[in-house]
């Protein structure tokens, strides 16, 4: 008898010819989110089991997985052979000491000599008999002991099924690249995209030296707890100084937010296209802020041509925190910092920049020198 972990998947998303495609990207997730614990991972009909870790793991591993996109319940339980006495002691360990209570069996070896109900009979009546706290539910039951006689004549025992990440496996829709700042909202969207199968990269501006390296370390923090979930590797950062000054020297001042998230917008273009990326994503939310405006948006979504995606765009700040409490980002998300765009804020921000005056503002300012210069002297760093 060995403790494992059994995972299933959402079929759901497996019908049809992408199935084995998808089967693998999944595979290698698991194998990634497992990394550096001693372990192997079996497919078997219809799951994933982890087996042959080190004693005391099995937390551990199941914390990971749970985090894993594809994954929709996974289960802490014990791998037996199939012969009642087997079963038995497996079922010893995962049923509750009182309380009320069933044995669940499914049988995949139709060729078992017992049926799936006697076999619950036979283990039931041992538990009844060694933990004298018990009773038997089968209607409501307060704790289910569940039984897996599979083809192999091997059997799986576990106690509980807990719900997985959803979603889909990362990596089966496409690349788009997360401007992130260090506040809520962005890393939720980059979490729901991720969730959707998109592998997500990070690309963060910053302003140093009016923001200061305090700003940047936030975001490497929300970037690795991204990196547990979708297995996102790499953080881009790039520096708007020098065209934030520009901006605020020959512009009209009521323009410079959406200035500069023109500017942010191609940027970000360039380094998606460069790096095979297929859309950009923000984290922004119909109506929260001035800049989120659909006039806003269409501004910014005027200097590119890959599609922007904003998972947030019709939430309640209310929604976002939520989540980004349940993902993990909101505690580091609030630590106080100073975001590129509360440098050079106006007291009073355009709220429905005209397009026609957006441009005339900046056609002032030589817009493909500051883009192209930002996009070379851009850094990259694997977490
Ligand atoms: P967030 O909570 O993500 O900071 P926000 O509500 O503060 O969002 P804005 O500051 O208007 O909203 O930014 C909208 C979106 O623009 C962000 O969600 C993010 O995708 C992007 N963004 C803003 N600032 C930066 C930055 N410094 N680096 C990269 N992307 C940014
Ligand atoms: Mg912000």
């Amino acid at each position: 008898m060995e403790k494992v972990v059994i995972i299933r998947y959402s079929e759901i998303h497996l019908k049809g010819k992408n199935r084995g495609y998808f089967e693998r990207i999944f595979s290698v997730n698991l194998e990634k989110s497992l990394k550096g614990l001693r372990h192997e991972l079996h497919r078997t009909s219809g799951r994933w089991l982890v087996e042959k870790f080190e004693e005391g793991y099995a937390e551990e591993i199941a914390g990971r997985i749970s985090r894993v996109f594809g994954v929709h319940s996974y289960s802490v339980g014990y791998l037996t052979d199939s012969s009642l006495d087997g079963i038995y002691s497996a079922a010893k360990l995962v049923a509750p000491r009182g309380g009320s209570f069933k044995v669940d069996t499914h049988r995949g070896n139709k060729g078992y000599p017992l049926t799936s109900m006697e076999i619950s009979a036979a283990i039931g009546g041992r538990l009844l008999s060694e933990f004298p706290g018990l009773r038997v539910d089968v209607h409501q039951p307060e704790s289910v002991v569940y039984v897996d006689v599979r083809e192999n004549g091997s059997a799986l025992v576990f106690g509980s099924f807990e719900q997985g990440a959803g979603g889909m496996p990362v990596g089966v829709s496409g690349k788009g690249l997360l401007l992130i700042s260090g506040g809520i909202d962005s890393p939720v969207a980059g979490y729901m995209m991720a969730k959707r199968g998109m592998t997500v990269e990070l690309l963060h501006f910053h302003s140093y030296p009016y923001t200061n390296e305090g700003a940047k370390e936030k975001v490497k923090e929300l970037a690795k707890i991204l990196s547990r979930y979708s297995l996102v590797t790499r953080l881009t950062t790039v520096s708007v100084t020098e065209i934030q000054e520009e901006i605020h020297r020959k512009c009209a001042e009521e323009l410079n937010v959406t200035l500069l998230r023109r500017f942010m917008f191609r940027i970000a273009e360039r380094v998606a296209k460069e790096e095979g990326m297929q859309c950009l994503i923000t984290g922004e939310s119909l109506g929260q802020v001035a800049s989120q405006t659909i006039e806003g948006m269409t501004s910014s979504n005027a200097v590119v041509t890959l599609p922007v995606l904003r998972p947030l765009v019709g939430f309640d700040k209310d929604e976002i925190i939520e989540r980004a409490k349940k993902i993990g980002t909101f505690s580091t998300s609030i630590l106080p910092y100073e975001d590129c765009c509360t440098v050079f804020l106006p007291d009073h921000p355009a709220i429905k920049p005209k397009l026609a005056y957006v441009e005339s503002e900046e056609s002032k300012l030589d817009v493909e020198r500051l883009v192209s210069e930002a996009v070379a002297a851009r850094e990259s760093e694997e977490l």
